[in-house]
Formats: C-alpha cells, structure tokens, sequence
C-alpha cells in the first residue's frame, strides 16, 4: 500500500515540494483573510449609546473567559460568577473594561453562545463577545471555495456556511451517498437492494469541528476520505501522503462538565483518529490548522475582539494587558502564556526593525525556542504583522473545573510526554513545555480572579 520504490520517491520529493510551495501560498492567504477579517471587524455594529468614555484606572486590560469550569459547570452556573458579572458592568449594563469569552467548544452558532451566558450570567452578552474554536477558520479564505468534509455535531453546515465555506459535505450526507460505509452498527447497516454509491465530489479537505456523536462513524469516513484522496466511493489506489489537508478545532482532551470527573473531549477524538490512521497507514496524520486554545491564532483573534470593544467602550489608548482566566492548565494557561511569548517575540522582531532601521544594533537577550506553526495554528512567520498588539498576556487559573490543587504535577523533561506516573494532556504536536503551564496568578474561582486583576491595574472593583 505505501509507495517505496524510487519513481515513487521522486513523486514524493515533487510533492514535498508542491508542499512548500502551497505553505508560501497559504501563509500569504492566511494574511490576506486577517485583513479581510480586520476590515470587516471595523464595521462591528457599534450602537451609539455605547460611546462613551470610561474613566479606566492606571492601566488599559481585557478579560478573556474560559466558560466551562469557569463560569459554568454543564448547565449550571459557577458559584460567584453571576455576582462577578453584575460587578463588571455599571448600572446601565455597559461593560467597564473589553470582555471576551473564549471557549473551544464549538457544536454551535456565536449567537447561541452569547444567548445562553446572557440567560446564565444575566448581563448582556452579544455575538462579538464571543468566540468559539471554530471562529478563526474564518480567516482560512483558502479553502473557503473547496469542497469540504465537516465532522462534529450540531448545526455544523450553517456553522461552516458561516464561517465562509461554500462547499460543504457532512458525514451525514456522505454515508447517504456512500451507504456501506458505515457498519459498525448493525442496525444501521443497510437493508436489501443497495443503489450504487451516489456521485459525491471529490473532497479537497476534511474540517473536523468538534466531537461526533457517533465516533465509529466518523472514524471509518474520515479515514476512507484520507485514503482514496477524497473519493470515499472508489477502491483504494496506492497511499497518497501527504493526505488531502485536515484542519481541526478543539484539542481539549478533557473537559468538565456536571460530573464530578472530567470528560472526553474532542482532543480524544483527534487521538483516536490518528491512531487508527498510524495503525492503517504506518504515517502520522497531518494538520493543515490546530485552532483553538492553546494555538497563537485563537488569542490573535480574541485580542482583535478585546481592541473592537475597547473602541465601542470610546477608549482611544491600545489595551496593554490582557488576563485570561481558564481552568485547564494545557488549554487556557498554556494558550495565553504562549500567547504572551507571541508577543514578546513581536516586540524584539520590531526592535530589531526599528534598530536597523536607524542603523544601531539591536541589544541581544536570551530568546525561547522559536515557535511550530502547529502552535501558531498552522502557519508561520507572522511575528509582527500587527503594530498594536499588548504588551503582554497574563493567566489566571481557577479551582472550580479541570484542575484542582492536590493533582499530579507536569514532568519535569520536556522530552517526556508520557510516563507511568506523569501524562502530559496536551496535543501531540504541541511541545511539553512545564513553563507554559505554570499560570501568573492561582486563585480559587472566577470571583476571586476578576477581582485580583482589578486590584492588580491598580482600580478595586467596587
Ligand atoms: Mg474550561
């Protein structure tokens, strides 16, 4: 099944080839969807009303918002989160400072979300407010006009039509077309006469949203659209590796709901997929994008919303400091840390400009290893695109969800991803880095966070 002989490695080597060349293109439109994305984020509905100016203490901060384990626990609300929230808006429901909550889930609309922790929270949440794992695809102009194969549950067509894709196939619509694919289930099996497989397009790329409700299924499409290079229907040609792109949302292993234990995330799924595609294949699977927390272009995106807010709230300074307040130390505190080194790198690369530019050499510090494009989330090379990022992003973990105080430590090798003893929860293709997930502040819930970044700009929240 795997090419070996040397027509075949040539093939192989004009493919890697085709690869760096298509990863310039993607890169170039990558930035050209976050101007899209910039300019269309300038014409945010901003009501009038809400121009007004805020006296705002010393500093200039945003808050970004984990939801589950933070604010809620399933349906039910965190204790202290509906006073915290009464506490961050004035008497007329306005926000004092930016707030953005930043969840990975993504089995819904922005619009749903923002309606729920309106309902929760009771204060006003808007669409903007929010963004889902999903929300940065819609920089991925890309492959926005390629055929797409969707996974996850919910309202996922009108969520991928959402975001920009035109040409949208779900798993649903593709076990119509292809019938005996999918048996797992015997009751599910197809009964009697079966027509010949339905002409489906070829795919050109496989979206994966979050967690199915049938995994078996979704494992057995996935894998046969990667094997028959988006043809699902026809019989199986000799390996082609690299696959058809794969993008995924959501590398949450574990999240917490109502139960008393974490439960499996989408990240479980993605951990199934490439096992059983390793096991077939005898080849890793490969990622076009990892979005969502912790990936760099999750907080990019969210800080884009913090400034549009800050705008509508009337302030005309840059937001310096953003916190965000999460309970999962691989998710949130590793994501805003990385995040925060992000920013410091943007720094040094535009010292270094400003200090070329007026001919003087720039002083030289010790730098953390450079950041994968899997950790960007999927491309590379974009330090200093923005001028008025922050200066620094810090995190703040909570007690109240995944983590709590007596668990296990990180190992301490960054080489080591699993052990007996220790196991490192984060995505394969994102580096133990123990540093990343030791968060700037520990406190034991959202009450306590939000009031300890209030005291820290130096304003105590009244
Ligand atoms: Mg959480």
């Amino acid at each position: 099944m795997r090419s070996r002989n040397p027509t075949d490695t040539c093939k192989l080597m004009g493919r890697l080839l085709m690869t760096r060349r298509h990863k310039m293109q993607r890169i170039q439109s990558f930035k050209l969807g976050w101007q899209l994305l910039n300019s269309e984020a300038k014409h945010l509905s901003i009501s009038p009303s809400s121009l007004r100016k805020y006296s705002h203490g010393p500093g200039s901060f945003g808050l970004l918002f984990d939801i589950d384990g933070v604010l809620v626990r399933g349906r039910t609300p965190i204790p202290g989160a509906k006073q915290c929230f009464r506490n961050l808006v004035d008497r007329k429901g306005r926000y004092k400072v930016p707030v953005v909550f930043v969840t990975n889930a993504g089995n819904c609309m922005r619009q749903t979300k923002a309606e729920q922790l309106s309902h929760l929270l009771e204060v006003e949440v808007s669409a903007e407010q929010v963004m889902l794992s999903h929300s940065p695809l819609r920089m991925f102009t890309q492959f926005h006009n390629m055929c797409v194969l969707v996974s996850g549950q919910g309202p996922i067509k009108e969520v991928a039509e959402n975001l920009g894709f035109q040409n949208i196939i779900t798993i649903d619509m593709l076990r119509d077309a292809c019938p005996l694919l999918d048996v797992v289930d015997h009751n599910r099996r197809p009964k009697g006469y079966v027509p010949e497989d339905k002409s489906l397009p070829q795919i050109d790329a496989v979206i994966l949203f979050g967690e199915p409700i049938r995994w078996e299924t979704n494992i057995q499409l996935i894998i046969d659209v990667l094997l028959t290079n988006g043809k699902p229907g026809s019989a199986l040609g000799p390996l082609q590796y690299p696959h058809i792109p794969v993008l995924a949302c959501n590398m949450d292993l574990l999240w917490m709901a109502e139960a008393k234990n974490p439960r499996f995330g989408h990240g479980m799924f993605l951990v199934c997929l490439e096992s059983a595609y390793k096991k077939i294949t005898g080849y890793d699977l490969q990622y076009e994008a990892l979005i969502g927390k912790p990936s760099v272009v999750t907080y990019n995106y969210a800080e884009l919303l913090v400034r549009k807010q800050a705008e509508s709230l009337g302030w005309t300074g840059p937001v310096e400091t953003l916190y965000a307040i999460g309970d999962n130390p691989m998710a949130d505190i590793y994501g805003a840390n990385l995040y925060n080194r992000y920013l410091q790198a943007c720094q040094r690369a535009r010292t270094r400009l400003q200090a070329k530019g007026s001919g003087k050499e720039a002083a030289t510090s010790e730098e953390p290893p450079a950041m994968t494009s899997k950790e960007l989330g999927g491309v590379s090379g974009m330090y200093g695109i923005e001028e008025r990022l922050p200066e620094s992003c810090r995190s703040v973990l909570v007690c109240t969800g995944v983590y709590s105080r007596d668990q296990q430590e990180l190992p301490p090798d960054p080489d080591c991803t699993v052990t007996e003893q220790h196991v490192f929860h984060g995505h394969r293709d994102f580096r133990l880095d123990p540093s990343l997930t030791q968060p700037s502040f520990l406190v034991q819930d959202v009450r306590e966070a939000v009031e300890l970044v209030f005291q820290q700009e130096g304003c105590p929240l009244e």
